[in-house]
């Protein structure tokens, strides 16, 4: 078996026979694997605390030719990411984004962008600071990144460019925003402002990097359309989200 070492988010755990962990990780180069570490409950010396759920870690791993479970040879912590766990909230927006990140990227299909806004919302969310557009802006991106953008550029119904200067509403099932003067407001059809669409535009770039800058109104109406968004396009509800306040 030849190994491989890299950056791994840690995405489940569960006990497997006496003294072993199976374990669910994302990583940048081979997507989300499933591997074996034996005797981890153990042993603390090669795994030093890193396989506990959310953490960032530097895990050395085997591949196997035909495609079964990896084996998990060490481990070592690179952020545990403690602020995670200190409330219920908290934890659950950070079991959402692991959830939304199963969904969208499923066994070995790999993307290192969404690797890199995985690991980066997870730290920001640890931070403490304005989670709700720290998940906000974690699942436009993700979204985005997972082929599912949401099509600012042009009404979804007669075509004609958007100018970014009136309002417009989102049609879900075009996946696209529409101009009032093909589609009227509705629950179904919720409106967006040119400041939101601009900054709807900036996350699914990835573009917002820090917390703070979105202002009130635009995450309300942004969470409304990703939130028709979402389950329009993934045609389901996801386990994590009824524990979102
Ligand atoms: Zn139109």
């Amino acid at each position: 078996m030849k190994y491989t070492s890299s950056p791994s988010i840690i995405m489940r755990i569960r006990d497997l026979g006496e003294s072993d962990l199976l374990v669910t990780f994302f990583t940048p180069d081979r997507g989300q694997l499933k591997g074996v570490a034996k005797a981890a409950r153990k042993s603390r010396k090669r795994f030093a605390n890193c396989l506990e759920t959310f953490s960032l870690a530097d895990l050395e791993y085997g591949i196997r030719k035909d495609g079964g479970l990896c084996f998990i040879r060490s481990g070592r912590l690179l952020d545990g990411f403690p602020g995670l766990r200190g409330d219920f909230n908290t934890l659950s927006k950070a079991s959402f984004m692991i959830e939304l990140t199963e969904v969208l990227f499923p066994s070995e299909v790999a993307d290192r962008a969404m690797f890199d806004h995985l690991s980066h919302s997870l730290g920001r969310l640890a931070s403490g600071s304005e989670s709700d557009q720290a998940l906000l802006f974690f699942e436009a991106r993700a979204l985005a990144l997972g082929g599912y953008a949401i099509r600012t550029e042009k009404c979804c119904i007669c075509g004609r460019h958007y100018t970014h200067t009136g309002t417009a509403v989102f049609k879900r099932e075009k996946g696209g925003i529409a101009c009032l003067r093909c589609q009227q407001k509705s629950t179904e059809t919720p409106s967006l402002t040119p400041e939101s669409v601009s900054i709807l535009e900036h996350m699914q770039h990835g573009a917002i990097a820090e917390p703070g800058c979105v202002w009130e109104g635009a995450t309300e109406e942004i969470r409304s359309v990703i939130d028709l968004h979402r389950e329009y396009r993934l045609e389901r509800r996801l386990k994590t989200l009824k524990y979102l306040l």
